[in-house]
């Protein structure tokens, strides 16, 4: 399948057929032969899997969509790839991602845009356009995703595809190259609730090596998408994330979800997150100063690219500056210079400083909502896919497409996206999220297969 389709998709940076065959040919021998091994077998073992090239493998190059790690190879896996590979789970391939993971579109990265299967002149979202795409495009059954801002949840949305992200804390971030540190989630996007529901349930959990990993034993985020039932919850419409900005198709779609919810059992209540109109410039403040800062350690010595400077003194200084010039696409310049600038000193408390605050509020808009209701529910995104090169040059409308989903990452909550049928308007999918307060993913999962 992927050799059919993925040279229109562009969904695969890298395909790991050998690896993959051979773990596949194991399953397959170890099930033949039966007895206490085959008994043993992981409940996933066997099933294939693409993972963003954001997060690290032994054996395949890890890019981050960027020139500056072009050809390298880390030397160690993340743990959710480690749980993979302790699951017999074939590692398909590494998929396509907006460099360093920012964007909404996937058209940031250095090796082309990933194409949406629905329509291959349209967006599949991002930064994880690559994951969504291959499993839209039936290439693979499950991905991986990350999301920083979104990231997971969009490309779920526009590709109709479903895209989790955790509890903050809830999957190791270990190996995951990190973009914002504190926003930042590792987590599935597949076809149904369901098979999301699995892939967490193999890849969450306590790591010893992520410090801000939840020891928290894992949910039975498999039995609570199994069991699907809203009867007796409370679903609280977020007021400020509907209406106005959003495309009719969208709102129409999402009326029908609380139709489903209400005739299912739910009650739906109305919810207000005032200072919700503040996250997306929080957001677009926090992110670009965790990124600047962890970006650092691309400095043309550590990893991957490394370009001399043409004339002049060969300084350390000069070195690291030819090599970030030629290796840093422009969004990732624009969100360094913005990081360092909200950073810089007699700026910090202006910038960063308020930043936080607003984040705190949202928090706190959180909890005022979660009093009044067990899960929270608004559209994915603002709008169906929209074409290629659109909002390229326009950073800010590129920026908008995160309304819905950023007030989860500075919260820390979990959310889920699932499709919720096809825009009037131009026939593509439309997302539903699904906000769920922090270590409750389950009610995600039950919620979610009602909606299905
Ligand atoms: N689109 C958002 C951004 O550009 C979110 C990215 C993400 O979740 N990795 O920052």
């Amino acid at each position: 399948r992927i050799a059919a389709v993925d040279g229109k998709v562009n969904a695969f940076l890298h395909i790991n057929a050998e690896e993959a065959l051979a773990v596949a040919a194991e399953v397959d021998a170890i099930r033949a032969a039966g007895g206490a091994e085959a008994e043993a077998l992981h409940f996933l073992a066997g099933v294939p899997i693409a993972v963003k090239d954001l997060i690290v493998t032994i054996g395949q190059p890890t890019t981050a969509g960027s020139k500056i790690l072009e050809g390298w190879h880390s030397p160690y896996d993340a743990t959710v790839v480690e749980r993979l590979r302790a699951a017999k789970m074939p590692i398909l391939g590494k998929t396509n991602l907006d460099e360093f993971a920012m964007g909404s579109s996937t058209e940031h990265s250095a090796y082309g845009p990933t194409r949406n299967p629905w329509d291959l002149d349209r967006i599949p979202g991002g930064s994880g356009g690559g994951s969504a795409a291959a499993v839209a495009a039936f290439e693979a059954p499950l991905a991986l995703g990350t999301d920083t801002g979104g990231s997971i949840r969009q490309p779920g949305a526009v590709t109709g595809t479903v895209g989790v992200k955790p509890t903050y804390g809830s999957v190791s971030r270990y190996g995951a190259i990190a973009m914002a540190s504190s926003l930042d989630q590792i987590g599935p996007v597949t076809r149904t609730v369901l098979d999301s529901a699995l892939l967490h349930q193999v890849i969450g959990g306590h790591d010893p090596r992520d410090s801000t990993s939840l020891p928290d034993p894992l949910a039975d985020l498999v039995a609570a998408a199994k069991t699907g039932s809203v009867e007796g919850l409370r679903i609280g419409i977020i007021k400020e994330l509907h209406g106005e900005g959003y495309q009719a198709g969208v709102e129409n779609r999402f009326n029908d979800a609380l139709a489903l919810l209400k005739d299912a059992g739910a009650e739906i209540v109305e919810v207000s997150c005032p200072n919700f109109q503040y996250a997306l410039g929080a957001y677009y403040l926090i992110m670009p100063s965790e990124a600047s800062s962890n970006l650092a350690k691309f400095d043309g010595v550590r990893y991957g690219l490394r370009v001399l400077p043409e004339e002049g003194p060969m300084t350390i200084e000069r070195v690291m500056g030819a090599t970030r010039a030629a290796g840093f696409g422009d969004e990732v310049k624009r969100r360094i210079i913005l990081g360092t600038y909200a950073l810089s000193a007699g700026y910090y408390d202006a910038y960063y400083g308020s930043a936080q605050k607003v984040r705190t509020l949202v928090q706190r808009d959180f909890e005022a909502a979660f009093a009044q209701a067990d899960v929270l529910i608004s559209p994915t995104a603002p709008t169906t896919a929209f074409p290629l090169g659109e909002k390229l040059d326009d950073p800010l409308a590129m920026y908008l497409n995160d309304v819905a989903t950023i007030p989860a990452n500075l919260a820390g909550v979990p959310g889920l996206s699932l499709p919720g049928g096809l825009a009037d308007e131009d026939g593509l999918p439309v997302g539903i999220q699904l906000l769920a307060p922090a270590r409750e993913d389950a009610r995600l999962y039950r919620v979610g297969a009602v909606l299905e």
